[in-house]
């Protein structure tokens, strides 16, 4: 569904090596939340209720590995609350292996719907019929963990709104080193990890995107599993051993300065890009039928370059290195 109409692929990028795949989540359906795909567990001791959420991109399967590695394990909050849940399921039901990035949403973004525009808009969609299921749980949670992972196989990296409450527990916890900081948001639309009072200066809540490595890895679900309990762990829920396999670079940030939205079928980069590659001022980066994509600072990095331009997605992110 919603594929972008061609029948030409000659120019498409060829598919990556499909080391994880999909599994039955049928078995994960009824929780105890009377929402599908939703487990909560109440340690029954004070303590942040946090949640771990998967699959907000139906072919983003590492989140998947980590959710269901929780709910596998038997992982129960020592304090606090756990809830567990999986986002776009009907999203994630439609993979098919010969076209492994269409099922990445089937037709809105549900990572760009959670103003309350959309949620309370006249708008159907599945993604905007599960957003709303899901609304409560987001708002209840006080710590979010949302698990993504990228079209290229690239350095995982944090993404989070510019709070000090998340940069914070983002370097505390580790790894990935790499954070991705946004000091106006995204610019197309609003993330799970701001809806409401997440997205608030005031708010006591950390809220972050974990971007695990490659889709279609093995070690993506690997580094989402260990995400997953160091962030459990931060906040006190579950015990570990730290340190193991953590990055002896301190954190490199990048601040997101602008979101670039595909506008024409014509749209392409200068060469290929996977991501982290840099310009220099005002150095074109792609173009986009008549209009030019050029860095707007010096150092100017490129994050999660699309595999295949479709008009109205993203198309781009630029960045600024920080420090
Ligand atoms: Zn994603």
């Amino acid at each position: 569904m919603n594929a972008p109409a061609t029948t030409d692929t000659s120019s498409a990028p060829a598919s990556p090596d499909l080391e994880l795949l999909p599994r039955d989540l049928e078995p994960y359906r009824r929780g105890n939340t009377g929402i599908d795909w939703v487990h909560r567990f109440d340690s029954g001791q004070p303590g942040p209720h946090v949640l771990v959420n998967a699959l907000t991109h139906g072919n983003e399967f590492c989140g998947m590995v980590a959710a269901t590695h929780l709910l596998d394990a038997g992982v129960r909050p020592l304090r606090g609350t756990l809830t567990v849940s999986f986002a776009n399921v009907e999203a994630y039901r439609s993979f098919d292996p010969a076209r492994p990035f269409e099922s990445r949403q089937l037709v809105h973004n549900m990572n760009r719907i959670w103003s309350p525009a959309w949620l309370d808009g006249g708008e159907d969609s599945p993604e905007l019929r599960r957003a709303r299921e899901l609304r409560p749980v987001v708002a209840a949670a006080d710590h979010i963990l949302d698990i993504h992972s990228t079209a290229q196989d690239v350095q995982p990296f944090w993404v989070y709104p510019a709070h000090a409450r998340n940069g914070d527990a983002a370097r505390a916890i580790g790894r990935p080193a790499v954070h991705l900081v946004m000091p106006q948001g995204l610019g197309s639309g609003t993330p799970l990890i701001q809806h409401g009072l997440h997205g608030t200066a005031g708010h006591h809540g950390v809220a972050l995107v974990a971007e695990c490595g490659q889709h279609f890895r093995q070690a993506t679900g690997v580094l989402a599993i260990e995400v997953t309990l160091d962030f459990l762990a931060h906040f006190g829920l579950v015990e570990r051993e730290r340190g193991q396999g953590m990055p002896a670079a301190p954190a490199q940030r990048f601040e997101l300065l602008q979101t670039w939205v595909v506008q024409d079928p014509a749209f392409r980069f200068v060469r290929p890009l996977v991501g982290f590659e840099t310009f220099g001022e005002g150095e074109l980066i792609a173009t986009d039928g008549a209009r030019e994509v050029r860095a707007p600072c010096p150092r100017c990095t490129v994050l999660m370059p699309t595999r295949q331009p479709i008009v109205g997605r993203e198309g781009v992110y630029l960045a600024r290195p920080l420090d």
